[in-house]
């Protein structure tokens, strides 16, 4: 994999550098469920972005040319998760590999018998434990629409801080581990037994998402169920809500956010009930 070279108005710099007032404008005007923060929120957001700028590397790959605007919209998003957290969360790694599509992940799985398969996966994102954070800006610029590649990916960031992607990351003293791995899996489990329905019957994952607001991605293991229930925690949190109230309780503790409480910022397949607000 050929990787860019770094660039970007911040970068090498360790001293956070301020995000101009137009740029953080026209970053909030293409994230609709970011400009749904309150005032303080906002400006949180925004130093924390500030900081994030400062201590990680972006760079390019695929012949992408890195713009302050690719860079800010991606932190922005993938600061939202942790803006109650704390960016000690993403203290393990540094690099943030930024792709113009789509890319292709060569992987090798050795079978039972030791014969090692090779074989390439097309991926829109990629977080790899201890090391970069792999996304394609074309899909991140498909945020707002319940599909969120960034946030999908520093989900998955934050479960592996205490190893797998296994959809258990560290847990604040407010949740336990059993209940959340109960409220996690029982959910997961329901989730698993609508995607096998819509399979089914033949519906299309288009069909899935339509229906019910959710990637159908999720039924693929706990771990990318809680990377897929966070992506649509923060964009559409009523349509999680509705759907697994405990589960939203659990991770608007984990998350300590309750974007239902935001106004609404989109119209979701599931989510006909909820309020016009
Ligand atoms: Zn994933």
């Amino acid at each position: 994999m050929g990787l860019g070279k770094l660039i970007g108005w911040l970068r090498g710099t360790r001293e956070p550098a301020a995000i101009p007032d137009a740029l953080w404008a026209e970053t909030l005007a293409t994230l609709p469920f970011i400009d749904a923060l309150d005032d303080d929120e906002k400006s949180r957001l925004r130093a924390l972005c500030q900081d994030f700028l400062a201590q990680k590397e972006f760079t390019s790959a695929g012949g992408l040319e890195l713009s302050d605007t690719m860079c800010v919209s991606i932190a922005a998003q993938g600061c939202l998760p942790i803006l109650n957290l704390g960016l000690e969360s993403y203290r393990d790694w540094v690099g943030i590999v930024v792709y113009p599509d789509e890319f292709v992940i060569p992987r090798s799985v050795e079978d039972e018998f030791g014969v090692v398969h090779e074989y390439d996966d097309i991926a829109s994102g990629e977080a790899w434990a201890g090391g970069p954070l792999l996304v394609s800006w074309r899909d991140a610029q498909m945020a707002g629409d319940g599909y969120n590649v960034v946030i999908h990916e520093f989900a998955h960031k934050l479960d592996m801080i205490n190893g797998d992607a296994d959809g258990i990351p560290p847990l604040p003293a407010s949740i336990t581990r059993q209940d959340w791995e109960t409220t996690l899996l029982a959910a997961y489990d329901d989730f698993c037994d609508r995607v096998d329905s819509a399979e089914a019957r033949g519906d299309s994952s288009e069909a899935f998402y339509e229906t019910t607001g959710i990637d159908d991605y999720g039924a693929e293991s706990p771990g990318e169920f809680f990377a897929v229930m966070s992506e649509t925690f923060f964009e559409a949190p009523d349509v999680l809500r509705q759907a697994y109230p405990a589960l939203y309780a659990q991770m608007r503790l984990f998350y300590r956010q309750d974007p239902a409480t935001r106004p609404a910022t989109a119209d979701y397949g599931a989510s006909d009930d909820a309020p016009e607000n």
